[in-house]
């Protein structure tokens, strides 16, 4: 694709993350703009094109297949995104697909496979935790070996309130997915084992959610993670992660709020969610993708193989949920 602006979609426009990504083309990303928008839901639709001075398209089909559009952003829920992004790649146009790639790895699959016969990369994932800037630190600090190698990682994952209808192994698809991307992007090595243990549920779950839970993996060198994965954490929004390595730890900063005194009290705001905690991240992740496109860097970002690789182990964390036992990824 050449130097020029790119004309960006968005399909599902409308929901939490569709807003903050239109607002980013429109508002922050260089070298892009929004163009056009499907959302199921209409009323939020029109909000958004309003808002920013783009079309509303009548279907998801006819905004990938638009010659007004260049790329198209995949925003909607967790279930659609395998099939959206296929019909992205059989139609030619570049697509940041947001997390998850597709809810099993069978559908991943597919998606791969569409890319392989288009003979091209064509997708970017949207595991922005890559563009965070206290995880690359992180990474770098890693990296570069002044603390020996990793032995475990603790990490934490509060969500103030999950939706009513939220499953179990929703835990997995939907949240810990970043979690198995994360820890293989830090480590640079796969994950081969995993487990889930389940401790008495909080009065918060809805349904038959089992909430919260501990999600275990392992990986190839030996390295054992934790993840405490709570969908009703009732207090806020907070991402946790320490790295134990052979002469030091490497511990994620806690977000950079003010220190506040007041009466007889002292004390840092909470996030209410992650529209809060990764804004730099959302921008840079589409920067990124727009500056791949348009031959601005050559590294391409998180794509169908980090997608299918974190289903192949969110497929075994699943089965890890009702055998009880360790499972092998990809077993
Ligand atoms: P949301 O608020 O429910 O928004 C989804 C929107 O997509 C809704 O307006 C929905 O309409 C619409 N929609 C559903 N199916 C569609 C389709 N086939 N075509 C067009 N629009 C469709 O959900 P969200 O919280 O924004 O999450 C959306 C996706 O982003 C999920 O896959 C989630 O995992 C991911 N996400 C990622 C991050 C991150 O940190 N990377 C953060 C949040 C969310 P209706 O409401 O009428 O169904």
């Amino acid at each position: 694709m050449d130097n020029k602006e790119l004309a960006i979609g968005v399909l599902g426009a409308g929901g939490n993350i569709g807003q903050t990504h239109s607002h980013n083309i429109a508002t922050y990303v260089d070298g892009a703009r929004l163009a056009a928008v499907y959302d199921l839901n209409t009323d939020r639709a029109n909000e958004v094109a309003q808002r920013y001075g783009a079309q509303v398209m009548d279907s998801a089909e006819a905004l990938i297949g638009s010659p007004d559009v260049d790329a198209v952003v995949i925003a909607s829920w967790d279930g659609t995104h395998a099939a959206l992004a296929t019909a992205c790649i059989e139609a030619g146009k570049p697509v940041f697909c947001e997390k998850p790639l597709a809810t099993t790895q069978a559908d991943a699959k597919a998606v791969v496979e569409a890319e392989q016969a288009a003979g091209k990369r064509l997708v970017q994932l949207g595991f922005m935790r890559r563009f965070d800037p206290d995880y690359i630190k992180m990474k770098q600090i890693l990296d570069s070996g002044e603390l020996g190698a990793p032995l475990m990682a603790h990490c934490i994952s509060r969500t103030r309130s999950h939706p009513k209808d939220h499953t179990t192994a929703q835990h997995i698809t939907n949240i810990a997915i970043h979690e198995i991307d994360i820890c293989r992007w830090l480590l640079g090595e796969e994950l081969t084992e995993v487990a889930v243990r389940f401790p008495r549920s909080t009065c918060f779950a809805e349904g038959t959610c089992k909430d919260p839970q501990l999600v275990l993996m392992q990986s190839e060198s030996g390295v054992l993670i934790d993840v405490e994965v709570s969908g009703n954490s009732y207090y806020g929004y907070e991402i946790l992660c320490e790295l134990v390595c052979e002469k030091g730890t490497i511990r994620l900063p806690v977000a950079a709020e003010p220190i506040v005194r007041s009466y007889l009290r002292c004390g840092q705001a909470i996030p209410a969610d992650w529209t809060a905690r990764f804004v730099t991240a959302y921008q840079q992740e589409l920067q990124h993708w727009v500056d791949y496109l348009r031959g601005k860097t050559a590294a391409p970002g998180p794509g169908t193989a980090d997608g299918y690789a974190a289903c192949v182990v969110s497929d075994a964390l699943i089965r890890a949920q009702g055998s009880g036992a360790w499972e092998k990824v990809g077993g």
